[in-house]
């Protein structure tokens, strides 16, 4: 039979033992955040288009070519989200909070759309989780942001990362390297792609963001004779780079500096950085966030500095299932009914499932074959509820684990499951 649909190309369906996955790690994120004070935010999955425009740079892939854009019955242009933080400032805006606390944690999770060309790990739809700490322009903001980017990653099994820091300056320091940057690249322009040289002329920093290989080719000829970022800041981005490198020593953060980073979106100040994971071929990158001083003034708002970061959960999944990093799921009770038990058990399951993950047959099928779904559902418990046992206040218990079977008093048997499961 030919299947009339499909998802849409670029989306992807999670059956229930996906879904368990990003279960478990969204709980560990909300575990970690919720350690690190972070407060949760949810805005709408779209957004008036000019918002997205304005922040994300006109320049930049996610406007120029990505943007999930459309007109609504009501002539509104509007546009799913390609990221988290315009949204998340236009509601900080929108609802006052700068008035309410100088500096504001927040944090939020879900869907962001971007019209890419699919492959593995690059999706249509894709899930970030998304921090930002606004509100303070202390490298300790910086620190603390990374910091909490790197745990995030810890809490899903991952170790050893090393996070890759750069500054991309302010505006006019960056228009400075821009020039010297373009300078050094225009000889070899006739190699490059259509973008690359379009991005010369328009906003050469992005040269440096290209996945092109012929454009990838002439960064590597050129490699340290290319201009550096570092060398065009000012003394106070300088110092605060400077602090911010001590407080990723002291924090015992292990980064490396890389002068090509400088991410795909055009309102970072001073700190960007990135992690990324080799085994993901070309859509290598984790995560990645950095400083946006001029922001939120840039939305309308009284000049506030801000700094936070976006992890792509599905990238971070795909690595986890690859390295089989491991997703503990509670333990399962599998309950079986004798012969003329199974009205009993039906109480004896609602009553466990309170506490427990419980599986049992509704089909009234023999005991023998709920023995063998027992068996298959790869259940670490077996409940047997058989009518003397019952007639004594207690079933048989059965650990697979450790092989052991004994009776349990009823009343017992959902701590007595719990301090096995420990
Ligand atoms: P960005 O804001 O572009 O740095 O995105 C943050 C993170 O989201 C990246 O580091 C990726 O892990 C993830 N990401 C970006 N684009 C995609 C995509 N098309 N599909 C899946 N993950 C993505």
């Amino acid at each position: 039979m030919a299947l009339k649909h499909q998802a849409p190309r670029g989306t992807r369906d999670l059956l229930p033992d996906d879904s368990a996955r990003w279960a478990w790690a969204e709980q560990q994120t909300r575990l970690v955040l919720e350690r690190y004070g972070y407060g949760e935010m949810r805005t709408p999955m779209f957004e008036d288009f000019e918002l997205f425009a304005r922040t994300s740079g006109e320049s930049s892939d996610v406007v120029q070519k990505e943007m999930y854009r459309f007109t609504d019955l009501g002539e509104r242009e509007l546009a799913l989200r390609p990221e988290f933080t315009a949204g998340v400032l236009r509601a900080f805006l929108e609802h006052g909070l700068g008035g309410r606390a100088r500096v504001h944690r927040l944090w939020s999770m879900g869907s962001v759309f971007r019209y890419g060309r699919p492959q593995k790990g690059r999706y249509r739809q894709f899930s970030q989780v998304n921090c930002e700490l606004i509100g303070s322009a202390a490298p300790g903001a910086d620190v603390e942001v990374i910091s909490l980017f790197v745990d995030l990653y810890e809490a899903w099994g991952f170790r050893g990362l090393t996070v890759k820091v750069n500054t991309v300056g302010q505006p006019a320091s960056r228009r400075e390297y821009g020039a010297k940057l373009r300078d050094a690249l225009a000889p070899y322009a006739a190699r490059m792609s259509e973008d690359s040289k379009r991005r010369l002329e328009q906003n050469p920093l992005r040269v440096l963001d290209t996945k092109d290989e012929s454009d990838l080719g002439v960064l590597r000829e050129l490699g340290t004779k290319l201009p550096r970022m570092l060398d065009s800041v000012d003394a106070e981005d300088r110092a605060h780079w400077d602090q911010v490198i001590a407080g990723l020593e002291s924090a015992g953060i292990a980064y490396e500096l890389d002068h090509g980073l400088v991410r795909g979106l055009d309102y970072y100040t001073r700190t960007a950085f990135e992690v990324h994971d080799p085994s993901l071929g070309a859509q290598s990158a984790l995560g990645g966030g950095g400083r946006y001083d001029g922001l939120i003034e840039q939305l309308g708002g009284n000049p506030t500095p801000g700094v936070g970061f976006a992890i792509g959960m599905d990238r971070a999944l795909l690595v986890m299932e690859e390295r089989g990093l491991s997703v503990e799921l509670p333990d399962t009770v599998y309950v079986v009914a004798r012969d003329g038990m199974r009205a009993n058990v039906v109480a004896l399951v609602r009553d466990l499932r309170k506490m427990l993950r419980v599986e049992c047959d509704v089909e009234g099928r023999s005991f023998k074959n709920q023995m063998e779904a027992a068996g298959k559902s790869k259940a670490r418990f077996v409940v047997i509820a058989g009518e003397e046992e019952w007639a004594r206040g207690e079933v048989a218990l059965k650990d697979s684990k450790t092989g052991e079977q004994k009776a349990v008093k009823r009343e017992a048997l959902a701590g007595e499951v719990t301090a096995r499961s420990r």
